[in-house]
């Protein structure tokens, strides 16, 4: 079984990746990890990534789908993999297709988490963590019982972060929408995208996600 999952930042989509790696024993893989194993293991692309990341660039489509490439070949990949953050452009997507093609691999589902804009960004902006035990709490869904005091430990600071500003959201949200349209179109016209509710209850994205991916 092998998978791409789509969602914008804030969507679950990680917590749903882990749930699928648990329950399925699939491997995640996801752009960020393999560049960082090829950096921190010093190989020949690593160093030249190294040199690409540190003048402030992001390597080009063919040097990450050649990453890609190398890490599918591994063997605990035999058992499924789910792509989180690769494909990022259509010229990836295709790269994806030969590719599978090429490593008798078969591309499963394509399953994309989609959101309520503007619910989410409700959601998103409403996070707040407690300073000292990390607890999470949301002005609209999980306030602390006593205002001002954390359930868990007692403690009085509370943490906002600066990228959960409403205005910062809708911008990630914006970036998202405009790379992935491509992508949705590319594998709704070929059929295989699957899309879930990503504004329901974790646990019932979770069980439509499993619902696809025993199919
Ligand atoms: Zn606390």
């Amino acid at each position: 079984m092998n998978i791409i999952l789509l969602g914008p930042p804030g969507s679950g989509k990680g917590t749903q990746a882990r749930s699928l790696m648990e329950k399925c024993g699939l491997v995640q893989i996801s752009t960020g990890d393999i560049l960082r194993k090829e950096v921190a293991e010093g190989t020949p692309v690593g160093l030249k990534i190294k040199d690409i990341i540190e003048a402030g660039n992001f390597p080009e489509d063919d040097l990450i789908m050649e990453l890609l490439e190398n890490r599918l070949k591994d063997s605990d990949c035999d058992s499924g993999v789910i792509l989180d953050g690769v494909p990022r452009t259509l010229y990836q997507a295709e790269y994806i297709d030969r590719l599978f093609e090429k490593l008798d691999k078969k591309l499963d589902a394509v399953i994309e988490l989609s959101v309520d804009d503007q619910k989410l960004i409700a959601r998103l902006s409403g996070r707040f963590t407690c300073q000292d035990c990390g607890e999470p709490y949301n002005d609209t869904y999980k306030l602390p019982a006593k205002e001002g005091v954390c359930d868990k430990c007692g403690g009085e600071t509370f943490l906002r972060r600066p990228d959960d500003q409403p205005e910062a959201i809708q911008n990630r949200l914006e970036v998202y929408h405009e790379q992935t349209r491509p992508l949705i179109d590319f594998y709704s016209e070929s059929g295989r995208l699957k899309s879930v509710d990503g504004m329901k209850q974790m646990e019932e994205v979770s069980s439509q996600i499993l619902a696809i991916v025993a199919n």
